[in-house]
């Protein structure tokens, strides 16, 4: 299937899933759906039908450009307060396997991933019960003053809550420290499911999804940009993904702060909800499909491939994506739950697989500044 200019949601769809047949109409008009219409698209059978719809909405939002930036991850630290059922990667702090990262340590891998070009380092770890916001201070500020074009994605909402705890004050005093010590951006962890339900079966410790939401709130409300992400695949239903997409988008419409949606994959082993199967491949792009249906003002969604295996994420861009993230190059959250996929993937392997598709490879900073052309 071609993710290329002049894909058109084909009669053909209407035939075979008339079920949609307000939902195209409503694509094609520009118009935004509603939640009967994306329980509809979660729920029809006819997955290309929604996928062509994904496609056409990427294209006339976003156009042919496909995005993936120069990054990696640094997980500074697995040693967590809470236990999330469907994590692999957390530690208590005297488990076999926990790890904490010295300030130098982080430095030092910085700065090898500096040599070799990163313009992005997307931070994040456990709830460390003894790691004090001014650890974190002192982190940023050293990186930004040895790596000052190094862009710092740092620190899920969920870090951000629990170093306000730590620290006796709120998130909002708990951003602005961070920011004049050099945080760039947040990423979007930590929102698995918004649904007080789901939360008390797979995370209950975790902070509340109305917490999460004020938290990125405030974040934008300082200037600093975020990501948002959905984990699915555990004990979701159609209506808890769409309302949790239906939170953003409203998130979205008031301050414009979201830079790109990330659909999270569950991956079951290792984790304490290893007798669930985990997401289908029709799932994963399911997901993908319906959140760009949905998300009609995230200009960018991201297959991520690590979750989603590189291949996946390919055939994710002919159902509504347009970012493949970045090179990563160490990533332990999702391997420790069984990820499949390979640790790194290079420029090239980005540029073949976008290319592949018909479409249009670009890379860019974690701003979405585009830091080099190629040709398709
Ligand atoms: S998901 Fe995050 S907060 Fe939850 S146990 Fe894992 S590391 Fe800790």
């Amino acid at each position: 299937m071609s993710g290329g200019e002049g894909v058109r949601v084909s009669p053909v769809v209407l035939r075979v899933a008339p079920e949609l047949g307000e939902v195209v109409r409503k694509v094609q008009a520009g118009e935004r759906l509603g939640p009967q219409d994306g329980l509809l698209l979660m729920r029809t059978e006819n997955l290309m039908a929604v996928g062509q719809l994904a496609n056409e909405a990427r294209r006339r939002r976003a156009g042919n450009r496909v995005y993936f930036n120069n990054n990696a991850h640094i997980n500074y630290s697995n040693v967590c307060a809470i236990h999330c059922r469907f994590c692999a990667f957390g530690r208590a702090r005297q488990e076999p396997g926990a790890y904490t990262m010295t300030r130098g340590e982080i430095l030092e891998l910085a700065q090898t991933y500096a040599q070799a070009g990163v313009t992005e380092l997307h931070i994040v770890g456990g709830n460390h019960p003894d790691l004090p916001l001014e650890f974190f201070e002192a982190t940023l500020r050293s990186l930004r003053e040895a790596l000052p074009a190094v862009h710092l994605k740092a620190l899920t909402a969920v870090e951000i809550d629990h170093l306000a705890n730590l620290a006796g004050i709120g998130p909002e005093a708990v951003l602005r420290r961070l920011q004049a010590a050099g945080l760039g951006s947040l990423p979007g962890g930590g929102a698995e499911n918004f649904s007080p339900r789901v939360r008390a079966l797979i995370c209950p410790a975790k902070i509340s999804g109305r917490r999460w939401l004020e938290i990125h709130r405030l974040a934008h409300g300082l200037g600093i940009r975020s990501t948002a992400t959905m984990l699915y695949g555990t004990v979701e239903t159609a209506e808890e993904v769409i309302d949790h997409l239906l939170a953003l988008r409203e998130l979205q419409d008031q301050t414009g702060g979201f830079q790109a949606f990330v659909p999270l994959a569950f991956h079951p082993r290792n984790t304490g909800l290893d007798y669930l199967p985990g997401p289908t491949g029709q799932d994963d792009l399911r997901m993908v499909a319906v959140a760009r249906l949905m998300l009609d003002n995230f200009k960018y969604l991201k297959a991520y491939w690590v979750m989603l295996t590189p291949r996946l994420a390919q055939v994710a861009l002919a159902f509504g994506a347009n970012d493949l993230d970045g090179t990563v190059r160490r990533e332990r959250i999702s391997h420790e739950a069984g990820a499949t996929s390979p640790q790194e993937q290079t420029k090239e392997d980005f540029l073949r697989a976008i290319r592949e598709v018909g479409l249009v490879p670009a890379e860019r900073d974690t701003l979405y500044r585009v830091v080099r052309e190629y040709p398709a």
